[in-house]
């Protein structure tokens, strides 16, 4: 089985469509690690697009905030303005399906996804600290998860030894395969399809090959000035807007 793996989408319809396009006839599955919308400018078109691929998605905490199940008090004030710009415009029917996503860890053949991290969906693993107790608490030997919208992740071998897994942002938009030792725990994260934050503004995802064990990173380009004017036309906080270029 190949898998595309998305995550962080977070409302940018040109963002997923360009990476659905460099994936097309790459993978047979689609696996979604939540955060569907919140921030941009497209929430229901995202989510029945998502939705009509069949994929496999979990909830992430925009979804959680954006339907209703959660409150913004945790959020800055940004963050707040576009969920309350979100809720307006989700329809009833793509608010019930965010609000019946399944919370992660959720249990694959040979793998698990999580939005945050295995032990709390709502927790940021960015430093290796983190990333050491979340590879104890794991029941599988790899994780996919998202939520930091940095591409990468950690590995951790029989011995003990922790390595972050580094794939430098390519030109060609696709990164060198990565083995996969099944003496090894993995943590993988996609990077964020919507809104990248590790300084690379293109879109990210990724391929797992289970049966190759390989994955592969990649970046694509995207109409992003398409993004940011429907961004301004529908008010959406101009720091927001600005930040999808910088990948920050
Ligand atoms: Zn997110």
């Amino acid at each position: 089985m190949r898998y595309l793996i998305l995550s962080d989408i977070h409302s940018n319809l040109e963002a997923l469509e360009e990476c659905l396009k460099l994936a097309d006839g790459k993978y047979d599955q689609v696996l979604c690690l939540g955060d569907l919308v919140g921030y941009g400018p497209d929430p229901n078109a995202v989510i029945r697009r998502v939705r009509d691929l069949g994929a496999v998605v979990i909830r992430g905490n925009h979804d959680k905030a954006c339907s209703g199940l959660m409150d913004t008090e945790d959020f800055n004030a940004l963050a707040r303005a576009a969920t309350d710009w979100t809720r307006a415009q989700l329809s009833q029917e793509e608010t019930d399906f965010l609000r019946n996503l399944p919370q992660g860890p959720l249990s694959m053949d040979g793998f698990q996804l999580v939005h945050g991290s295995p032990g709390d969906e709502d927790e940021y693993i960015l430093s290796t600290v983190e990333a050491i107790s979340a590879l104890q608490q794991m029941m599988k030997p790899i994780t996919f998860f998202g939520h930091t919208h940095y591409q990468g992740g950690f590995s951790i071998t029989a011995a003990h030894s922790l390595q972050s897994i580094t794939h430098g942002p390519s030109e060609d938009q696709v990164s060198n395969p990565v083995g996969i030792f099944s003496s090894c725990r993995y943590l993988v994260n996609p990077g964020s399809v919507g809104q990248p934050r590790d300084g690379d503004w293109r879109a990210a995802f990724i391929i797992f090959d289970q049966e190759k064990k390989l994955l592969t990173y990649y970046r694509t380009g995207y109409n992003i000035e398409k993004t940011q004017e429907k961004m301004r036309a529908a008010d959406l906080p101009e720091p927001l807007v600005r930040r999808l270029e910088i990948g920050r």
